[in-house]
């Protein structure tokens, strides 16, 4: 199993995602305009960033943890049933600890 191309995909999604995250962080900081309308628009796009920073953080989450369970060496294996997850699935969603059969049966 190409493990450590999994491994290395997790990294760079880990990467570009804690730079995305950084960039909201950044965003927040600056200075908001005096002007009603564009303050409006500020907090309309404050509202999409929050959302996107969510998104990323979950992300990240899921991330972290299949690192973690490399690490353990039982990332291949499914936290529900404890079966073994195909690699072409790992492939498509590398973070993912459920085996199809779990993953369709949450849904
Ligand atoms: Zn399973």
């Amino acid at each position: 199993m190409p493990l450590q191309q999994l491994k290395q995909r997790l990294l760079e999604r880990k990467m570009q995602l804690e730079r995305q995250v950084a960039a909201i962080e950044n965003d927040f900081r600056q200075g908001r305009s005096s002007d009603l309308a564009e303050q409006a628009q500020e907090r309309e796009n404050d509202d999409v960033l929050n959302a996107l920073e969510q998104n990323a953080e979950l992300e990240l989450s899921h991330i972290n943890r299949a690192l973690q369970r490399m690490e353990l060496g039982n990332y291949a294996t499914c936290s529900v049933c404890q079966d073994i997850i195909a690699l072409e699935r790992l492939t498509a969603i590398p973070y993912t600890s459920l085996c199809i059969q779990c993953a369709n049966r949450k849904e």
